[in-house]
């Protein structure tokens, strides 16, 4: 072989070393079941981090982990870092920018409808009503959307490639894809089997859905799902199967997503028009799908939602 094609060959092969091999790891941790795939150099390395990262998390904010600093707070001994202390402090913006309908005090509410203890069923109004009154916290909305902005903050620092990470349906992306496309993200068709449309992003987004098919149970033949109207306690219905919020920061992603299902499309729009920060696709219970003007969806017929009225 002449010198020439043996440098080409070998160029080629680094390139396909470099350019394409990921490093991949799936577990389950905050009740399901995630996936990291980073690519570069030190893509092992984050990978490593990001899990220790989430187990972290996991360990501080459980609302089911009686060790938890989270239920520690929730029986009365708070013992908050700095830095848990800020999220929280965002939290509580994030739930006035939505008017309540991302309510970080549940804990009694999802107590109540027996979700921590897999023993689901409707409570009484009395249970309901005093629930509601209940300060105890549960950031099982919010905290995959945060784990996802921690995330990047180690790939930023690690400056790995690119990567996407899978953190029970919160899609966070990384960088960009090899060939410079845009990550293609599908989203998920509540009745089970395939998408509904898939969603083009570009770099680091946090992509995030809250919908009725994820946790629910049925009851004397009526559906009861996870996401809870803090008005009234009972399961948000506001005429949506799904949300879904683009966003480049992936705890106001996980808030939004959760508050726009409470809201449903009205509101929800009413919300976006204020805002510069995120995107959003609504599937609606008629099957109609309406997406904000910023949003890239292909694979189905949907309306846009402008910014004018
Ligand atoms: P998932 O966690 O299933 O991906 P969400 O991000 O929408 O979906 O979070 C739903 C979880 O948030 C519920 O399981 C419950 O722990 C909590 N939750 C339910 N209703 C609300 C609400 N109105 N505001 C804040 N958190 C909520
Ligand atoms: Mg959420």
């Amino acid at each position: 072989m002449r010198r020439w094609m043996c440098l080409i060959l070998i160029c080629l092969l680094l390139a396909g070393c470099t350019g394409q091999k990921s490093v991949r790891k799936e577990l389950f941790l905050m009740d399901t079941v995630m996936d990291l795939q980073i690519w570069g150099k030190d893509a092992q390395t984050a990978v490593n981090r990001i899990d220790a990262l989430l187990r972290q998390l996991d360990s501080r904010w459980s609302a089911t982990n009686p060790d938890s600093a989270l239920s520690k707070a929730n029986a009365g001994a708070p013992a908050w870092t700095a830095e848990e202390q800020a999220l929280l402090k965002r939290l509580e913006e994030l739930s006035q920018r939505t008017d309540g309908a991302f309510n970080p005090c549940l804990y009694a509410l999802i107590d109540a409808w027996g979700f921590y203890e897999d023993a689901q069923h409707v409570p009484t109004q009395q249970e309901i009503d005093a629930a509601l009154s209940d300060g105890r916290m549960d950031l099982g909305g919010a905290i995959k959307g945060y784990a996802g902005q921690q995330a990047v903050e180690l790939l930023e620092e690690l400056n790995v490639d690119r990567a996407i990470l899978n953190l029970g349906g919160n899609i966070q992306t990384y960088g960009s894809k090899p060939d410079g496309s845009a990550w293609q993200i599908g989203i998920q068709n509540p009745d089970g089997g395939g998408n509904i449309g898939v969603v083009s992003v570009e770099g680091t987004m946090s992509v995030v859905t809250s919908g009725d098919y994820q946790r629910y149970f049925e009851q004397d033949g009526k559906r009861y799902h996870h996401i809870f109207d803090p008005e009234t306690g009972w399961p948000a219905a506001s005429g949506l199967r799904s949300v879904t919020v683009l966003c480049r920061d992936g705890l106001t992603a996980d808030v939004l997503s959760t508050a726009l299902f409470v809201m449903g499309l009205e509101e929800g729009t009413a919300l976006w028009r204020q805002s510069h920060d995120f995107e959003a696709v609504f599937l609606l219970e008629s099957g109609e799908i309406w997406a904000t003007d910023g949003v890239v969806l292909s694979g189905c017929d949907y309306e846009v939602i402008e910014r004018e009225e």
